[in-house]
């Protein structure tokens, strides 16, 4: 028997930027992310490094998937790839409606285990699960979590 969609999810995807994103604009999309997901009961994450976007979004399946289809249309941004769809016990990120973090790839390639992706330039949309479970792992404690604001 299927399980009724009512549990909560991890989605995570990557994308590319399809304009220039300064702090200033990075900030609107998180007003507006920030009301919209509190009132959904969603939490999670985005990332922006040098043209692209990491984002993990936690939540009811269902509200989840329609914010997804949602975020997919936005202009902002295009080759939208998904990276980990999968039912969590716990969320990550509870006391974020969005937290939020800009980086450098200089930056992230500190990360243990992406040292070599982030140090040839790559982007996040070139992460692949694995490598997407990596950095998930950085930021769920310690000094990466602490950048997230
Ligand atoms: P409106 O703001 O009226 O948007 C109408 C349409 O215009 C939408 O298609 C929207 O995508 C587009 N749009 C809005 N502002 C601009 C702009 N400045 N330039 C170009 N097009 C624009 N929203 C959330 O609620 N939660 C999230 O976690 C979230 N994360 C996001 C992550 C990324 C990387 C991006 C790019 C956007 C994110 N958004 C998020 C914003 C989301 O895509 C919608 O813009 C937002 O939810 C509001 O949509 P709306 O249809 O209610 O309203």
């Amino acid at each position: 028997m299927t399980e009724p969609d009512t549990k909560d999810i991890c989605l995570v995807y990557a994308s590319a930027a399809t304009q220039e994103f300064e702090p200033k604009e990075l900030l609107k999309i998180l007003a507006k992310a920030g009301r919209h997901n509190l009132r959904n009961g969603i939490t999670g994450m985005l990332l922006y490094a040098e043209g692209s976007f990491f984002q993990v979004l936690e939540g009811n399946g269902q509200k989840v998937h329609q914010l997804y289809e949602r975020i997919l249309l936005d202009p902002r941004h295009a080759q939208a790839i998904k990276l980990i769809e999968e039912p969590i016990e716990r969320r990550a990120f509870s006391q974020w409606s969005m937290g939020l973090a800009r980086f450098t790839r200089t930056e992230l390639s500190k990360i243990p285990g992406l040292n070599d992706f982030f140090g040839q330039g790559s982007s996040f949309t070139g992460l692949g699960e694995g490598r997407a479970k990596t950095l998930l792992a950085a930021f769920r404690e310690g000094r990466w979590r602490r950048r997230l604001h």
